[in-house]
């Protein structure tokens, strides 16, 4: 088993100890909204932030806020001297168009990577600010020295802030990446032929233990609330087959959280100029 737990844990501690060095590190997120998942996911972004000495701003706006008002707001981050990261807890609600939202937080401060710059910067190979999942995946096969180079990955999902950046991570890696979505006709054939597997889909135990090759590495992304608990996109079944697994829950989730945080900290190093960050 993968421990993200654990991993994260450490991560978290070098953190601190970062954020400390530092003076100060200030984290802005921007809650706008009812969503029931949206509130739970900022309370742990919150939380982990405060323990890492960060500086952790909780703006919210209510479900009805227009598209003004979230920009006036973004802009007034951006310009906070006293805000090195700003990331806006997303879906936001409908009224509001999430790409033009997305653009309007300044590059430098986007600590969830999804900013054109910063998703076109991956793109190229130059990463800046990389989203949280992907790069928790990653730490998480460095740490049990899982090098990708020269192995067949397969990625399934296809979305913005997991599936696209994982898979050019794995690239950049020098993985060999194929990326599977709804439309991928044969989804087990392709899934066996890899040596890593990210499943970021959605759908719980869409990954099979029949679909892994033996003693491949397994990254479960997905996560869906049931009946039953939370269920991953991978059977846990799969343990049987896998050479690696994250679990879940304790996989994934926590590393999220973890490299959320190492963000933080690399955002305020872009803002002192200890590390440079592209003008264009
Ligand atoms: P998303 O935007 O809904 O994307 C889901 C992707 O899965 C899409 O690309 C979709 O293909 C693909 N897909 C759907 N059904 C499929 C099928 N039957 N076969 C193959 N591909 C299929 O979701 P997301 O934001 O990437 O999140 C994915 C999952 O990860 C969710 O369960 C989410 O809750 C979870 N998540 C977990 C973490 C964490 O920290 N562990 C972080 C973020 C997200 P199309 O593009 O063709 O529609």
């Amino acid at each position: 088993m993968m421990d993200g737990k654990a991993l994260a844990t450490e991560i978290r501690a070098d953190v601190a100890r970062e954020v400390a060095e530092l003076g100060h590190v200030g984290l802005a997120t921007v809650l706008v909204g009812d969503d029931p998942a949206s509130h739970v996911y900022i309370s742990l972004k919150q939380k982990a932030a405060a323990e890492a000495g960060i500086d952790a701003r909780d703006v919210r706006l209510p479900q009805g806020a227009s598209e003004e008002e979230v920009l006036a707001l973004v802009d007034s981050l951006n310009g906070d001297d006293s805000v090195d990261g700003v990331l806006v807890q997303l879906p936001l609600p409908g009224q509001l168009d999430e790409a033009r939202v997305t653009r309007a937080v300044s590059p430098a401060k986007d600590v969830d990577g999804i900013h054109p710059v910063n998703a076109g910067n991956l793109y190229l190979g130059t990463p800046l600010h990389v989203p949280a999942t992907p790069a928790g995946c990653m730490a998480l096969l460095a740490a049990y020295d899982v090098d990708p180079a020269g192995k067949e990955a397969v990625v399934i999902g296809r979305s913005e802030i997991v599936g696209r950046p994982v898979a050019m991570l794995l690239l950049q890696a020098n993985a060999t990446v194929t990326m599977c979505h709804s439309k991928t006709v044969d989804l087990a054939g392709e899934v066996r032929r890899a040596d890593i597997v990210v499943a970021a889909v959605g759908v719980p135990g869409i990954v099979t233990s029949a679909m892994v090759k033996p003693g491949a590495a397994v990254i479960d992304v997905g996560l869906t609330r049931t009946d039953e608990g939370i269920r991953g996109d991978v059977d846990p079944a799969v343990a049987d087959v896998a050479g690696h697994l994250t679990p879940m829950p304790g996989g994934t989730g926590p590393m999220t959280i973890a490299l959320l945080l190492r963000s933080a900290v690399k955002a305020a190093r872009y803002r002192r100029g200890i590390l440079a960050y592209p003008t264009f």
